[in-house]
């Protein structure tokens, strides 16, 4: 069994207790590894290391010289595509097909913000005669990057790579429960000759390394993706210090599907939009509405599809993998008992699972209330909830009828009726005749109300990492 440590300066550093914490595969439930229980003191020497690389190696770098080693760590993802997708495979019971893919996004990341690093710049504003005004793009320092367990690569992706690309250093603190692939490509990139430093793993629990990234007054920015109750205590502790925060949350995707719409190119889109990653996908599509007069039509289209759904290991590559771990599967267990009533369909656990594996049959329920808790709550599991509004008045409302605003799917053939929906709904993206659930490396995400704020992926990704100074040169 492997023992992994933290990733600190440049090189594998034991945690300072000397405790380590068992990682479980959720596709057998057995323990096949361990990993650094981080403390506070752990994250002060990570916090050091990456003071002293921004403020010395890391800055003599240009804009230039970063992106050439944000792409090259990019091309080296790639390169260790199978040992990547493996070891997420294992660690998190993705299928091998999204495991794949995950590393792909990952590279992209760093591909796209190394070749973003060069033409990120300020601007030269009209001020008054006499003067020359320009803009710079800086750098905080230190930024800390708190990671969730359902899209580790992706999002250490998006947020690492475009902090290191306005020149940054960072501390990373993974998920207890998905720690493996990013350690590795943490070593990958120092081995291609990023200085030490530059990106630091310390791994652990929340309420123990996370909370000391947060609490310490040597992290200059926080990026939180995770759920919203830990996010409201993430932004209070940092606002203590007057911490600038980028909160990435949960949500409760609706995909409103009007009675004009090709409902029959939207399906595999509905069904993928919550299957994906198991359900366990901030962006997931985990409402349908539907209007009144097609609701029988595409309940019953559906059904057919739900009962058709097979979970298995990830090695199967099947639907769709277990759950992360048993308390989650055991959550969705409960939030399944609150309405046996509204199940409509269900899927199937293969016979080849492994008995200690934490699987959830896909669930299809129908004619749920908006009021009710499994329309309302993010469940995080592969349970769709369907239900029929009567007119564009009604759709508005129940798609923003919840604490969240992440992502929404609009599916017509109505023009008009597309761009007012894209307008009246509340997510800070709106897909119309498609859905991107955890999609678009170049594509601004974030949320509305309680799904976040703040913004990462894309250009716009930058900004968030970087402080604007505005420099005023009197020359007359
Ligand atoms: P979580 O909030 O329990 O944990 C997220 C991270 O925060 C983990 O690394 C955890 O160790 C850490 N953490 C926990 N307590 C902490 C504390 N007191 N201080 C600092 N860090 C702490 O969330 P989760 O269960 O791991 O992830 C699922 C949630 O993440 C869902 O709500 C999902 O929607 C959301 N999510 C959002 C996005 C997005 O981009 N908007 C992406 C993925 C997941």
């Amino acid at each position: 069994m492997k023992h992994y440590q933290h990733f600190i300066n440049g090189q594998q550093t034991s945690p300072s207790n000397g405790e380590q914490i068992e990682v479980v595969d959720p596709s057998s439930g057995e323990v096949f590894a361990s990993i650094a229980r981080g403390n506070a003191s752990d994250v002060q020497i990570a916090i050091v290391a990456a003071q002293n690389a921004f403020e010395g190696s890391w800055r003599k770098f240009t804009a230039a010289e970063r992106g050439r080693l944000l792409q090259a760590l990019g091309r080296a993802i790639l390169a260790h595509q199978d040992e990547l997708a493996t070891l997420e495979m294992r660690d998190c019971g993705k299928p091998w097909k999204q495991a794949n893919n995950d590393v792909i996004a990952c590279a992209r990341y760093f591909e796209f913000y190394g070749g973003a690093a060069p033409v990120f710049h300020g601007e030269t504003i009209p001020y008054a005669d006499g003067y020359s005004v320009l803009t710079w793009r800086e750098p905080y320092g230190v930024t800390g990057h708190i990671i969730p367990w359902n899209y580790p690569m992706q999002i250490y992706g998006r947020s690492v790579a475009a902090a290191l690309a306005v020149g940054n250093c960072s501390v990373v603190k993974p998920a207890e429960d998905a720690c493996l692939s990013l350690l590795r490509i943490t070593e990958l990139a120092h081995e291609l000759g990023f200085p030490a430093g530059v990106v630091n793993i310390v791994t652990g629990y929340g309420k123990e390394a996370g909370a000391a990234l947060v609490q310490s007054p040597g992290t200059q920015h926080i990026s939180f993706t995770g759920s919203a109750a830990t996010g409201a205590w993430v932004s209070a502790a940092a606002a203590q210090r007057h911490c600038p925060v980028t909160m990435e949350l949960g949500g409760k995707g609706p995909n409103v599907v009007f009675a004009d719409a090709d409902w029959e190119r939207a399906l595999p889109s509905l069904v993928n939009a919550i299957i994906q990653n198991a359900g366990q996908t901030c962006s997931a599509g985990s409402r349908v509405l539907v209007e009144k007069s097609l609701y029988p039509e595409l309940v019953k289209a559906l059904s057919q599809r739900f009962s058709a759904l097979v979970a298995a290991a990830g090695q199967a590559d099947r639907d769709l993998g277990p759950v992360i771990r048993a308390s989650q599967q055991a959550r969705i267990q409960e939030y399944l008992g609150l309405a046996p009533e509204l199940i409509a369909a269900q899927g199937s656990i293969d016979a080849s699972a492994p008995k200690g594996g934490f699987y959830i049959k896909p669930t299809l329920l129908k004619d749920v209330p908006i009021t009710h808790r499994l329309a309302q709550e993010e469940i995080f599991g592969p349970v769709l909830c369907v239900s029929a509004f009567a007119d564009e008045n009604e759709a508005v409302k129940l798609a923003n009828g919840t604490e969240f605003g992440l992502v929404a799917g609009v599916w017509t053939r109505d023009v008009g009726r597309a761009m007012r929906m894209a307008k009246a709904v509340q997510a800070g993206q709106v897909y119309v005749n498609n859905y991107g659930a955890a999609g678009g490396i170049e594509l601004p995400f974030g949320g509305y109300k309680a799904s976040g704020h703040g913004r990462e992926k894309g250009f716009e990704g930058l900004y968030g990492f970087s402080q604007l100074k505005t420099v005023s040169i009197a020359h007359h």
